[in-house]
């Protein structure tokens, strides 16, 4: 069955005219399912009865099971989803002074390898479907509040939004390996007529797929890109990353930099700081060369290491590598970690619950 909610605008009224339903009706369903993050069709009490059975009938409108939520010290929350195939998925929601971000898998696993990263270390399992990628969103946005709250709010048909402000693609999964769902779920979030999710507020996070990059940038989508830099020489990226042997860091940048010109979009290089790996002198200074190489002064967010099991890496000493970027006029922030106590920081989302 067709998942109602990975359909365009266009394409609701298109299923809506197969069944002989006005156009009308399909404004409102979109309405429905992305405004309102509605999760029945029985709380669409301005469609008829008739209808709503109908759509039932011949559609589904999966809403994730919550298997999980921890909250941490400093108020970010993790999530546990469970999907119709039983599928698990992480999310994050954080806290800032301008809002709250969502943290989103792309998919369930990731076949990217990554040594410093937990994700792919269970494997690759499949892609996000654009309802799931969509539902990621809706259901802390729904259920953001404690459980008890929404069964309540729910019965009303009304939920108790509690909206998102940013949402970066970040948590599990290689984003731009999903890459069409990925462009339908930005194109369905930023609709005026459904969720008007401002696109700007947007961050992708690619480990460096050079073909996709390029094709995003000719989407005409306000997104920021954020590129896994993590080493400054081909040589050490390449002991920490198997993409790298795909393509060359001068190949990977110069795709940031076509993403710069075509967008205006500045870019964000991330930088996850290991101790004696890529944390030296020699290393800020080769990274400095690196960022000046390229137009449109990309921003580098330093990210200390962090812990997973496997891996046994230290964090370097974030501040004294921003100094030495900084006296070479790079523009350079270290990321604020938030929620490492209940495993939630950069690296740590897993598709299995290993703590049980
Ligand atoms: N696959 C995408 C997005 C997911 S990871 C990508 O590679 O960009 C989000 C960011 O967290 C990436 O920059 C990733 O390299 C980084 N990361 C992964 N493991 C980490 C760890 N243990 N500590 C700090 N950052 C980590």
């Amino acid at each position: 069955m067709t998942d109602l909610r990975s359909l365009s605008m266009d394409a609701l009224a298109e299923a809506l005219g197969l069944l002989g339903e006005p156009k009308y009706r399909a404004s409102q369903l979109f309405s429905w399912i992305h405004e309102k993050r509605a999760s029945s069709f029985e709380e669409m009490t301005n469609l008829p009865k008739s209808l709503r059975a109908k759509l039932a009938e011949r559609f589904s409108l999966y809403v994730p099971v919550l298997v999980r939520k921890q909250v941490s010290k400093d108020g970010t929350r993790k999530y546990l989803w469970e999907m119709e195939d039983g599928a698990l998925v992480e999310t994050v929601r954080m806290r800032y002074s301008y809002g709250d971000t969502a943290c989103i898998s792309s998919q369930v696993g990731c076949k990217m390898g990554c040594a410093f990263c937990a994700s792919g270390m269970s494997g690759f399992e499949r892609n996000l479907t654009v309802s799931e990628l969509l539902e990621e969103v809706y259901s802390m946005e729904r259920g953001g509040r404690e459980c008890e709250d929404e069964e309540a709010s729910g019965a009303l048909g009304l939920h108790n939004i509690e909206t998102l402000s940013h949402i970066v693609v970040m948590g599990m999964g290689e984003p731009l390996e999903n890459y069409e769902n990925l462009v339908s779920f930005i194109r369905i979030l930023g609709d005026g007529k459904g969720r008007d999710f401002s696109l700007r507020n947007i961050t992708v996070s690619t480990c460096g797929l050079v073909p996709e990059i390029y094709r995003l940038s000719e989407e005409g989508l306000p997104i920021t890109l954020a590129l896994s830099l993590h080493a400054p020489t081909d040589a050490k990226r390449q002991e920490l990353m198997p993409v790298a042997k795909r393509y060359s860091l001068r190949e990977t940048l110069q795709a940031v930099e076509a993403y710069y010109l075509k967008t205006g979009r500045r870019c964000t290089l991330e930088y996850a700081l290991i101790k004696d790996v890529n944390d030296s002198a020699e290393d800020a200074r080769e990274l400095s060369g690196l960022v000046k190489s390229i137009q449109g002064s990309p921003h580098v967010n330093l990210i200390p290491v962090n812990p997973v099991a496997e891996s046994g890496f230290l964090s370097g000493d974030a501040r004294s590598f921003q100094l030495k970027l900084e006296k070479n006029g790079i523009n350079v922030t270290i990321r604020k970690e938030l929620g490492r106590d209940i495993d939630s920081a950069c690296g740590q989302l897993r598709r299995r619950m290993i703590s049980e």
